[in-house]
């Protein structure tokens, strides 16, 4: 995968070009390239920059909704979860949640079990488990750190957990071979218009090269996510309305030693009363999520010291075994959601999660809102929006294909066994490796990557350097850094470390300590000047400190 063939390809024209490359985009980007639509998807960042990468990583039906009785929206996600189930098994992981009840508590075991009843039959019983009843006996051996002053009993259900990142960037890459061209650090800056003043193309800047160029399309989809209404805006073409009313979200991650979870605990926080989750992340947990409005650019979002003390009074109240502190805290991360503004909505949490799809006079579309579970059927929907407009301009040239988007697995789903044994593959991943990678390594591949977690253990099979690790107590190792760049567009130290792996979170060090070994091994594939590889470490440990400012001398 050659970067300058991508920017020479985004040069001719596209019945589709969509703006945003999070997991919107690569959902409207899949769904337009499997109808065998001229797609086109750019991001001025990198994919999953934004939101996509800072969610709470569920792929969910949205127990919650229930209490507002939004029932399609439930339905819908607990369909789409289903979905995500069979087409991506290696990124969509099923884990328990447990609903703790407190004498104190809103809603008692009764209306609980309630709920689970009328999840599970949403889902028409086809949760990845059945939901059960937990006692306070059964609980001490699930949960043992977990709070049981005055606790009434708990319902155990299940959902699943993901890597969000990953799967906007397999869903972009299953985009990609279906035909659509996918660039990274491409920003649009402006739009080229017709003789009606319809859109008729977009002005491009290569953010790497500082290239600019105008590519001609039929239709212009605005995926931006928290920058929808800034997108709308570019050239001073829009109505200057605020659409959105983003609300920030925080996690922060602690390691096991400290916090040990079996599953994921659902709790509201003592203050409040607002909704968190405590969630177990392999060698790590990560606690979330704090929703305050946010009026700021969404480039600057980080965890502010309120933030991180917040999460940390929650989960004291609900684990005082674990006595945690702030410097118990590893990493933080802080998202936006994109949410449709409500005007008649005065508290942030009762903004609804639904998506919008709108079409503005110069025939710019717009989808915004949503959910990370919903993002096949948002694409398909705003697609649909797509071919409407051109078939009414008379810009549609062929008829469009039916998108297999529910059925056909992404990459790293190709050849996975129906019995979804990630241990099984990861047997063969380390077989394949000729053993010259260890067996932690091969699992990790495996949950990373899925079935191309065997192109990796090739590469290292043909240079053994490459089964190098990258930290020494962790497994990642540098011909994760060669896939990166070759296979999947790593273009930044950033781009390798926050979102390709997650180092960024997991490491103690944030990354820092392998961050020069990977700079070096970047510079040798990318070719970069000393001076680019500095300020590509600058770029990094920048970074890093951003999401420490929260930290108090
Ligand atoms: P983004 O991911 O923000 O993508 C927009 C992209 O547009 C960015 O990458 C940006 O760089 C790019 N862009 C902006 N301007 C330009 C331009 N001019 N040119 C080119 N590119 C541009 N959903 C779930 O289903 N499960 C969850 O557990 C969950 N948890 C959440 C927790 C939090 C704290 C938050 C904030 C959200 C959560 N969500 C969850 C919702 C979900 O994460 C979001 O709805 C989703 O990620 C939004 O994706 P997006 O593609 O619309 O926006």
């Amino acid at each position: 995968m050659n970067r300058s063939k991508i920017i020479e390809q985004l040069k001719s024209s596209f019945d589709v070009f969509i703006i945003g490359g999070g997991i919107t985009g690569a959902g409207a980007a899949r769904d337009a390239a499997h109808r065998g639509l001229k797609t086109a998807v750019v991001d001025m960042n990198d994919f999953a920059y934004g939101t996509s990468s800072r969610s709470s990583k569920l792929v969910h039906g949205g127990l919650r909704y229930l209490e507002n009785a939004e029932f399609s929206l439930v339905f819908e996600s607990v369909s789409e979860r289903r979905i995500l189930m069979n087409i991506a098994p290696h990124l969509v992981n099923p884990c328990g949640f447990i609903f703790p009840v407190y004498k104190s508590s809103r809603r008692g075991v009764f209306a609980i079990n309630v709920g689970m009843w009328l999840y599970d039959g949403l889902s028409l019983f086809r949760s990845p488990k059945m939901h059960r009843s937990l006692s306070k006996k059964d609980i001490v051996k699930e949960e043992p750190m977990l709070n049981r002053n005055e606790f009434r009993g708990a319902s155990l259900y299940y959902d699943c957990a993901t890597d969000d990142a990953r799967l906007t960037l397999e869903t972009l890459l299953d985009a990609e071979a279906h035909g659509a061209v996918v660039a990274n650090y491409v920003r649009v800056i402006g739009f080229v218009r017709d003789a009606q003043q319809n859109i008729s193309g977009v002005k491009l800047k290569d953010e790497i090269t500082g290239e600019e160029w105008e590519t001609m399309t039929s239709t212009v989809i605005n995926a931006t996510g928290p920058w929808s209404d800034r997108t709308r805006d570019i050239e001073g073409r829009g109505d200057g309305k605020q659409r959105l009313r983003p609300t920030k979200g925080v996690h922060i991650v602690v390691d096991t030693s400290k916090l040990k979870l079996n599953n994921a605990i659902v709790c509201f926080h003592p203050e409040d009363g607002r909704v968190l989750f405590a969630i177990p992340w392999g060698d790590r947990s990560y606690i979330g999520t704090t929703d305050t409005d946010y009026s700021g650019d969404p480039k600057d979002v980080y965890a502010s010291t309120e933030d991180v003390s917040y999460l940390l009074d929650a989960a004291n109240f609900y684990f005082p075994l674990a006595k945690l502190e702030m410097s118990d805290v590893i990493a933080t991360w802080a998202g936006l959601r994109p949410l449709v503004s409500d005007e008649a909505s005065e508290d942030e949490s009762k903004i609804s999660r639904e998506h919008e799809v709108r079409v503005d006079k110069d025939l710019l579309i717009t989808i915004a809102g949503g959910k990370l579970t919903t993002y096949r059927k948002m694409g398909a929907e705003v697609v649909d929006k797509a071919i409407e407009v051109m078939r009414t301009i008379g810009r549609l040239n062929k008829k469009p294909q039916t998108a297999n988007t529910a059925s056909e697995p992404l990459l790293g789903a190709i050849g996975w066994s129906e019995d979804d044994d990630h241990q099984a593959i990861a047997q063969t991943v380390l077989e394949f490796s000729n053993d010259l990678i260890s067996r932690d390594t091969a699992e990790l591949l495996t949950n990373t990557y899925g079935m191309r977690a065997l192109d990796i253990a090739q590469m290292v099979v043909t240079d053994q350097a490459l089964a190098q690790l990258l930290t020494p107590g962790r497994h990642e190792i540098l011909a994760q850094v060669d896939f990166g760049v070759k296979k999947e567009l790593a273009t930044t130290i950033c781009d390798f470390l926050v979102r390709r792996t997650q180092i960024y979170f997991r490491d103690f060090s944030q990354g820092l300590d392998c961050c020069e070994l990977v700079a070096n091994r970047m510079q040798q594939l990318l070719g970069w000047t000393p001076e680019r590889k500095q300020k590509e470490l600058e770029d990094y440990r920048l970074e890093v400190s951003r999401g420490r400012a929260w930290q108090v001398d």
